[in-house]
């Protein structure tokens, strides 16, 4: 394959919407050959899982940003639909582009696509070649003393604290040499990515996607959040976490970009810095799982737990998807995902649950409720989230470990301020009863103006009894 600087390269956008850190665009600069930066949306591609519906109001927005970004520095970016192959077999052809450069995204559908991508071009002499814009560390590299992947994240942790530093980043170019000729491209608008319905007003209100917002979102966490998050992180009331998640997956920032801000910020305390990195890396390790065990979305890691018995309820999977279970804190954290498409990694914990535990519903329908409603709809670790709570994944919370949906409220919400903001019927409840409010006295949810199975549901199960029952279940498939 030769290499010329005046036929095209294609940069080719999908989980990398940033100019700084995107290696693919930083190796098609280097080439100083003109740009042709490509989105293609091809959902039907994703497998199982086409993008959920909090996630494309992000990506509409994200594109739009970019669009913006790259005009700034000179490139036209070209949107089209269709499948991923032939749009650019067709567009290559079409411009006589030397090279296709994307970076790499590590979900098995992915996988697929860029394997037959790869072979395809390469027949047709296009340089085609992916990066890792994504991960800090590769997730083949990372191996225990058999060779085998890791299951257990504390070992994995350590192995990649072993590993070179991760990359230095790219800063993004302020310029580039756009392709001449005439491309015919849809608008964003033409992805039809915004809901029909306007229920998107809570998600406007919450968040500013865009690689400039998420660099501004770096900057304040490292200013007020990182400083306390080894003592604060758990506690849902205050913003005690980054809320970088979103900016993370759909590769407004990169990872690499936060891991060396952090190190560098000299006003950090080394305990908190490294608090912070090593749940950044709880990240890396959900894409390892999935990049090693590409069934684990559908399935439990541990086969075991492929016959549990799980009850089929939609009724209790309604109140729990609508925050309506009787148990406050549980009802907060489902409310607060609907309304801004994102949960406290705590309630995600206490929520999920009491939907395996206390609802006996299947880990996968909480899976495909967070897909749906979740800005930061990840498939790597949204999987690594559900079957950690499940206890049928890697290094997950045995299946005895029940949370109590009471004794969480009261622990990391004691004074009930995100619960009075998520379920603002409860807001005047004295704080020894916002927890468990079915067992207030009479006068005091009158004073409160709460009316039970009126104003506020009564608790759709009993805790204790329900616990019971889980942990009976359970015991059955162990043996
Ligand atoms: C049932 C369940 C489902 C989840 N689904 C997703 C999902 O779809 N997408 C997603 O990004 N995260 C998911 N998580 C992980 C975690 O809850 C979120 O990453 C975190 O709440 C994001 O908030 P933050 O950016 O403020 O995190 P911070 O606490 O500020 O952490 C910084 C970054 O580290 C990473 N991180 C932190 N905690 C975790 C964790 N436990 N697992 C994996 N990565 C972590 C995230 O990328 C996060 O943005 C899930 C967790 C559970 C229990």
């Amino acid at each position: 394959m030769t290499q010329s600087n005046d036929k095209p390269v294609i940069v080719w956008f999908k989980q990398d919407l940033r100019l700084k850190d995107q290696p693919a665009l930083a190796a098609a600069i280097q080439l100083k050959a003109p740009i042709i930066p490509l989105f293609i949306w091809s959902p039907k591609e994703e497998g199982d899982w086409p993008m959920g519906a909090a996630s494309q109001w992000w990506l509409h927005h994200s594109l739009q940003s970019l669009e913006k970004d790259l005009s700034d520095i000179g490139l036209k970016l070209i949107i089209k639909q269709g499948s991923y192959l032939d749009t650019l077999k067709k567009l290559a052809k079409e411009t006589e582009a030397q090279a296709l450069f994307w970076n790499r995204n590590y979900e098995p559908a992915a996988i697929e696509v860029a394997t037959k991508i790869k072979s395809e071009l390469k027949k047709e002499e296009i340089d085609a070649r992916s990066f890792n814009g994504s991960l800090l560390f590769n997730p083949w590299a990372v191996l225990n003393k058999q060779n085998e992947p890791y299951q257990v994240f504390t070992p994995f942790w350590k192995t990649c604290l072993k590993h070179p530093e991760p990359n230095n980043i790219f800063e993004a170019p302020k310029k580039a040499t756009a392709y001449k000729g005439k491309i015919d491209s849809d608008t964003v608008d033409k992805l039809g990515l915004l809901p029909k319905i306007h229920w998107d007003k809570g998600l406007e209100e919450a968040w500013q996607p865009g690689e400039k917002h998420a660099a501004k979102a770096l900057q304040e966490a490292i200013d007020s959040v990182i400083a306390h998050y080894s003592e604060k992180r758990d506690f849902p009331a205050e913003k005690t976490t980054s809320m970088l998640s979103p900016y993370l997956h759909h590769g407004e920032l990169s990872p690499h970009t936060i891991w060396h801000a952090v190190k560098a910020e000299k006003k950090l305390k080394e305990k908190e810095a490294e608090a912070f990195l090593r749940q950044l890396c709880w990240r890396e390790f959900g894409y390892y799982l999935l990049y090693h065990f590409p069934f684990t979305p559908e399935k439990p890691l541990q086969s075991k737990f492929e016959d549990f018995p799980w009850k089929k309820s939609k009724k209790d999977l309604q109140a729990w998807q609508k925050g309506m279970t009787g148990y406050p804190f549980v009802d907060a954290g489902m409310r607060q995902l609907w309304q801004m498409g994102w949960m406290h990694n705590r309630l995600r914990l206490v929520v999920g649950s009491f939907l395996i535990k206390d609802l006996l519903i299947s880990w996968q329908e909480g899976e495909k409720w967070f897909w749906d409603t979740l800005v930061d709809a990840d498939l790597a670790n949204n999987t690594l989230g559900w079957q950690w709570v499940g206890g049928c994944g890697a290094d997950a919370a045995p299946y005895f470990r029940i949370f109590n949906p009471v004794t969480q409220s009261e622990k990391f919400d004691p004074e009930g301020d995100y619960i009075k903001k998520w379920v603002p019927e409860l807001a005047k409840l004295p704080k020894k009863w916002i927890h468990r409010p079915w067992e207030a006295p009479k006068e005091v949810l009158q004073e409160a103006g709460v009316e039970l199975g009126k104003d506020y549901p009564l608790p759709i199960v009993d805790h204790n009894e329900a616990r019971q029952k889980a942990l009976d279940a359970f015991e059955e498939i162990k043996k």
